[in-house]
């Protein structure tokens, strides 16, 4: 990749095949800068206290008052840990000991990879952040879950895998099940009982 920093100056984009390339990508038409686009890295954390589990009620959109597991885009400069570890300080106010790699979850129609940590809670002590409505441990069984109330399909996945291990050492990581990308996020903005203030942000996903 020769270049991997936008030019501001750069307008006038054409779609074309760069040489040594084999599909079409935005370049400039003027200084040849190619517009690469690529996943993104989402990176999100089981983190355990005891016999139980933290997660978040997004005071964001989209999903606005769902519940999720903390996580978030990972940015440049970070490893995926220190991402992970970032994140569960933002939105959960927890400081956490990344453990091992839990799951790997891509979700290719909409360019997305999910790296998923199981991490432990160094202290007991938490804190709603900005992008959380609620933070809340709940007990690792199935049944004290909120199934129905989770923002995404990933959130489902991760504790479904999660739960399967009933405590045993995770042996390699989980992957999306081919079954998993027949499920689609609904089309609900917010939680009909959390509507969002009407100045809300525009929210990203995690
Ligand atoms: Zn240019």
């Amino acid at each position: 990749m020769p270049n991997s920093q936008p030019n501001p100056a750069c307008r006038n984009f054409v779609l074309r095949t760069p040489d040594d390339d084999n599909r079409d990508r935005l370049v400039c038409s003027e200084c040849g800068w190619i517009h690469y686009e690529n996943p993104r890295i989402i990176v999100s954390a089981v983190v355990r206290h005891g016999d139980q589990l933290l997660l978040c009620r997004r005071a964001i959109r989209p999903r606005y008052g769902f519940w999720t597991l903390p996580g978030g885009f990972l940015e440049i400069g970070e490893t995926p840990e220190d991402g992970a570890r970032r994140e569960v300080s933002e939105e959960a106010g927890a400081d956490v000991q990344i453990r091992q790699l839990l799951s790997i979850y891509s979700v290719p129609r909409i360019g997305h990879v999910h790296l998923v940590y199981l991490a432990d809670m160094i202290t007991p002590d938490f804190a709603c952040g900005t992008e959380s409505l609620e933070v809340r441990l709940f007990d690792q069984v199935s049944s004290r879950l909120p199934w129905d109330d989770l923002a995404f399909p990933v959130n489902q996945w991760t504790l479904r895998d999660y739960l399967s291990l009933q405590g045993s050492e995770l042996q390699q990581p989980f992957t999306t099940r081919p079954d998993d990308l027949r499920q689609r996020i609904s089309p609900v903005e917010h939680h009909p009982e959390f509507p969002p203030p009407c100045a809300g942000s525009g929210g990203r996903a995690s």
